[in-house]
């Protein structure tokens, strides 16, 4: 039953494993109906498997989750387009933001960055974009909602320049100004693809092929303008090269109207084309492990009480090297004991499916997996490890407290082990006591998910009590006195033992600062 490494290599190369970086409502559930939409659409006009039932994108879990319509799982829509296996892992926005939208971004090999038109570039997908450029991860720019009024093209572009200090790369220009979107203009063969709409956006777009002379008797002024446009950025350089995007030295850019089905076809070709096949992955000595190796892969999340029926715990991991079978016995890096995959699951949304096999750039669901955490290292073969997944900077802060001291156990059996699956940072301090630790969160949500968690598993209810801190920094023994007790400051431990400065906001955290030495307060961000 085993693969050859050519086999595996094979496998790997046609795999593309990304995610989508975006700002709550740029239009991600939408673009990924699409995506999933033109996909099947391709597949079942090549006559091949295509299956048939339609899935729905959001996923859902915890009953809270269902109440507010909003996604707390991250899970993996797999997609096979002209023979690519694409994994389109899902990052979770909207309040449920969290370290684990950032986790999902360790274990792509792409980013596709969504910016609405008429907002261009905004708070979250900052971060995130962030999150990616520290990890060197080549991200893909769509422009979304072009059907609206919005920016310049330009302008656009120009922000991207500006702020992300990438350079933008057209792969194609829109025809026609935001709130008029006529098709694009492709550099490549200077024609234009003219899209009209259908019903509702319900089928995949017409798109129609027009040579330039064709484009330019129908479309006028319009097609000038972006034939002007695009040769203005040809000539400044901002042409798509591959070595450069893979650098994630220049973004290639794209434009959409993802409820209208416009773009989306060229998205898709362009991840298929353009976005990297997972490569060797390196292991905490800085080693790559070659995708063709012995089976590896790590675990990027943890998610408990994913269906409400059973309330288990699902492992994700990311398969780096070799063929993963279920049923094969790896071994568990972190305890060195042996470990059965008897029941892996490909996780979409609430649908689960039994999974048989998997390659690099794959994602396995293992559930119950009780010995995994975030970070572990499955493997076959020679013992790999691969590096810790970093910690995020946290922006909201609380105390927690059992709410019956005759729980206290519990409570920090408890904590223990949120701590340990990643769900919140714990800090603690002498001044504050082992009782009452201070959770630290990337968003609100994740404080939600701890305290039921607390109350559901471990039977500590719990009293939450925010904190008005907003800023989180790494900072030293030796600054700490002159940091901690500080008016709208204060130093705790984290529990791997980093120190980390807390400020109420910017403004505070300047004026500490300017007493301490240099280097005293760094940023938060762990690069693993
Ligand atoms: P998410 O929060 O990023 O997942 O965004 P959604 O996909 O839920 O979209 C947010 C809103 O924008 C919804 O009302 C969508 O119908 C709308 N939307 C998404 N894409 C487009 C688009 O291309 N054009 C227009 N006009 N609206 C869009």
């Amino acid at each position: 039953m085993s693969a050859s490494p050519a086999d595996v290599t094979a496998e790997a190369s046609r795999r593309r494993s990304f995610a989508v970086i975006s700002h709550p409502d740029a239009g991600k559930s939408t673009l990924t109906e699409a995506l999933a939409l033109h996909a099947r659409a391709i597949a079942q006009a090549g006559a091949v498997h295509g299956k048939g039932s339609r899935r729905g994108v959001v996923s859902d879990w915890l009953d809270m989750e269902q109440a507010r319509g909003i996604s707390i799982t991250s899970a993996v829509l797999q997609l096979t387009v002209d023979d690519v296996v694409l994994n389109l892992l899902d990052t979770p926005g909207h309040a449920d933001f969290s370290e684990d939208t950032y986790r999902v971004l360790s274990a792509v090999d792409c980013a596709v960055m969504l910016l609405d038109a008429a907002k261009g570039l905004e708070p979250q997908t900052l971060k995130l974009f962030e999150a990616c450029r520290v990890r060197g991860t080549p991200v893909i720019t769509v422009i979304n909602k072009w059907d609206r009024p919005g920016q310049e093209p330009l302008a656009l572009l120009d922000e991207i320049e500006q702020r992300l200090g990438t350079l933008p790369t057209p792969l194609n220009w829109p025809v026609g100004i935001a709130g008029d979107f006529r098709g694009v203009l492709d550099p490549a063969t200077d024609t234009m693809t003219q899209f009209t709409r259908t019903p509702g956006g319900a089928t995949v777009a017409r798109r129609e092929e027009l040579d330039a002379a064709e484009a330019a008797r129908r479309h006028g002024r319009e097609w000038r303008t972006a034939v002007e446009e695009l040769e203005l950025l040809t000539a400044s350089g901002q042409v798509h090269e591959q070595a450069e995007f893979l650098a994630a030295r220049t973004t290639p850019v794209l434009f959409t109207a993802a409820v209208l089905n416009f773009g989306v076809a060229e998205l898709l070709a362009a991840i298929t084309s353009l976005a990297p096949p997972p490569q060797a992955w390196q292991d905490v000595q800085g080693r790559p492990r070659p995708v063709d190796a012995p089976f590896s892969g790590f675990v990027f999340k943890v998610q408990t009480g994913m269906d409400p029926s059973h309330r288990d715990r699902v492992a994700f991991m990311r398969v780096c090297s070799g063929r993963f079978e279920r049923g094969m016995i790896l071994t568990h890096g972190a305890s060195g004991r042996p470990f059965q995959t008897k029941y892996a699951q490909s996780v979409f949304g609430r649908e689960r499916e039994t999974i048989d096999e998997a390659y690099p750039g794959d994602v396995v669901g293992l559930v119950n997996a009780h010995a995994l955490h975030v970070g572990d290292t499955l493997h076959d073969g020679p013992a790999v490890r691969y590096p810790p997944l970093p910690r995020f900077a946290p922006e909201h802060f609380a105390v927690v407290r059992a709410r019956d001291t005759g729980r206290s156990k519990q409570f920090r059996r408890g904590i223990d082990l949120l701590d340990q699956e990643g769900v919140v940072q714990v800090l603690v301090s002498d001044r504050r006591g082992a009782q009452a630790p201070v959770l630290a969160a990337v968003g609100p949500m994740q404080f939600e998910v701890a305290t039921h968690r607390l109350e559901h598993e471990f039977g500590a209810r719990t009293v939450l009590e925010p904190l008005g801190y907003g800023i989180a920094r790494r900072t030293t023994a030796s600054a700490t006195p002159a940091v901690d007790g500080k008016h709208g400051a204060e130093v705790l431990r984290r529990t791997d033992g980093t120190l980390v400065a807390l400020f109420t906001d910017r403004w505070r955290m300047g004026t500490v600062e300017t007493e301490l030495p240099a280097g005293s307060l760094l940023p938060m961000f762990d690069t693993g």
